[in-house]
């Protein structure tokens, strides 16, 4: 949703407000930074998270200092970011990136339900790792009393989008500098076994 907040003061144009931009790239983003203030001093925690519907999830420990804070219910700002190219123009003025992110204004919203909760951790692990949850055992009482799991509205979202090539002033075209973009991807590599992984075959979801 478009708010004064969410409406960026430079290249407003390149911002997006719907699901369909919105969504993607929460969903393809494994991490986001969690932002928010304590007694006036701004923090940025790195973490997990997923989205379902029009709200997006995270988890963590009970005794974690983070979660503490924003489990309540203060304002909190969530940032999501995927880098799709280094653009390099003829100046350094003009040189950018194209990316695709998200930033969410919301407030946490502790999820108390049990059945709830497992769905989110299920949720969380097959994002990060599709066909993951089926293949572990189940989550203990006692490892679900240690995660404390939030909730996010995407109510007061924006994505900003940057594609294409660089954009030179007319007065560079002509330099004999090398422009355009080096695309970047986010990999996974090739599995590596740990020590006590008894014998058994890599899964099919991991090949
Ligand atoms: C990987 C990456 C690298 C970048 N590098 C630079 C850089 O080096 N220098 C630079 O100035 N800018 C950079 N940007 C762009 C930067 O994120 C801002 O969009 C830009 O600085 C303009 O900010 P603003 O003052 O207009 O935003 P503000 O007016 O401060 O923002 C107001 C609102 O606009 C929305 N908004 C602003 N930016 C974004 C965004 N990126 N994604 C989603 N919503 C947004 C938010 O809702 C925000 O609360 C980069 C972005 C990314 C993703």
């Amino acid at each position: 949703m478009q708010t004064p907040r969410t409406t960026p003061s430079r290249l407003a144009k390149r911002a997006h407000y719907d699901a369909e931009t919105i969504h993607p790239i929460l969903d393809e983003a494994l991490f986001c930074t969690v932002s928010f203030a304590v007694d006036g001093q701004p923090m940025a925690i790195p973490t997990a998270l997923a989205r379902q519907g029009d709200k997006v999830y995270i988890h963590g420990s009970v005794g974690s200092h983070f979660i503490r804070e924003i489990e309540k219910g203060g304002p909190v700002c969530i940032t999501v970011m995927l880098t799709d190219a280094l653009v390099l123009a003829k100046s350094a003025f003009h040189h950018s990136v194209n990316y695709r992110s998200v930033v969410i204004f919301a407030n946490a919203e502790k999820v108390t339900d049990e059945t709830e909760r497992m769905n989110v951790l299920a949720l969380i692990t097959d994002h990060l790792i599709p066909g993951r949850w089926d293949d572990l055992r189940p989550t203990t009482d006692s490892e679900m009393r240690k995660t404390t799991v939030l909730s996010f509205s995407l109510a007061e979202a924006s994505a900003k989008v940057r594609t294409g090539p660089p954009s030179d002033d007319p007065e560079d075209e002509d330099l004999p500098t090398w422009a355009g973009i080096i695309p970047m991807q986010t990999v996974r590599l090739a599995p590596i076994p740990a020590d006590n992984n008894t014998g058994t075959l890599l899964p099919d979801y991991l090949q």
